[in-house]
């Protein structure tokens, strides 16, 4: 393992509403004890936006000092409707130029992380030619933008979404030219209907030495940390509160104690934001019980 990050801070939190403002984002975090937090910065169902004011920038980064939370702590999701390895030209370029604005949102706000799902093939183009438009539309929004790393989130592999293999995730990597600006968000609802085991600690020893042998694990730069409703190889993605679904709780004690993963945002995105607060509460005992033995 090439990374070290030992002395680092554990932040964990939660995708947090923006309802009524970006700025409101920083206060959701902090009174569910977050000391991460994800957020869309605009309508994410939604193709049109208006552009950010220097008004609610400024807010935004205010609530930020407020609040505690850096660049480092915060990891913001990109549009549900951006498909960046899309089979046809008008979608991919409408795609390309929303994923742009949103690189150049973050880049406004501060931000440093963007994370966003590499594409779908739409069973129009081979896999090869997808994860290549894939890169390609990074290297694009990389060469627009400065200072953001295009984080790649991993995917259940459902329909023809790609990105569900670590190969495929290292391929869309390999195809980037500023290995300096991309990055790897595993979510661990999406690895394991992926066919990726971690209902135990062996398990997940055997998972993330996989990851760090084809990806690597300098990639990682986030994580969503979810409970599967499905089971293992499913390809069906449906998120369970910490503990209770078919990865269970070895597989979380496990990743909160890995030096691998402190000091970048770990997110929750479980079905029962009413509890999170109980759920970062639980991960972070977790962390300090297993890092004590
Ligand atoms: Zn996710
Ligand atoms: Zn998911």
């Amino acid at each position: 393992m090439s990374v070290n990050h030992t002395t680092m801070p554990l932040y964990l939190g939660a995708h947090v509403s923006a309802a009524g403002g970006i700025a409101n984002a920083p206060k959701n975090a902090a009174n569910i004890g977050a000391t991460a937090f994800a957020l869309f910065t605009r309508n994410q169902r939604r193709w049109e936006h208006a552009p950010l004011q220097a008004s609610e920038i400024a807010a935004f980064q205010q609530a930020c000092d407020q609040y505690g939370f850096n660049a480092a702590q915060i990891l913001p999701h990109d549009s549900y409707l951006i498909n960046l390895g899309h089979p046809e030209t008008t979608g991919l370029e409408k795609s390309r130029r929303a994923f742009i604005a949103e690189m150049q949102r973050c880049e406004q706000l501060g931000l440093t992380l963007l994370n966003f799902h590499p594409g779908s093939h739409l069973k129009k183009i081979s896999i090869d030619d997808c994860l290549q438009r894939i890169s390609d539309s990074i290297n694009l929004a990389l060469a627009e933008t400065q200072g953001v790393t295009a984080v790649i989130e991993n995917t259940a592999g459902q329909g023809s979404n790609l990105g569900h293999s670590f190969e495929q995730l290292a391929q869309i990597i390999d195809g980037v030219e500023d290995k300096s600006r991309v990055g790897v968000c595993l979510d661990t609802c999406h690895m394991f209907t992926a066919g990726y085991d971690l209902r135990s600690e062996a398990a997940c020893q055997a998972s993330f030495q996989q990851f760090d042998r084809t990806v690597g694990l300098q990639y990682l730069k986030g994580m969503h940390l979810n409970d599967s409703k499905n089971p293992l190889n499913s390809r069906v993605d449906r998120h369970d509160s910490i503990g209770v679904g078919e990865i269970g709780h070895h597989g979380f004690a496990y990743i909160v104690s890995q030096p691998w993963s402190r000091g970048i945002p770990l997110i929750l995105e479980t079905i029962r934001p009413e509890i999170w607060p109980e759920e970062i509460a639980t991960l972070r005992q977790w962390a300090t019980t297993v890092q004590a033995v």
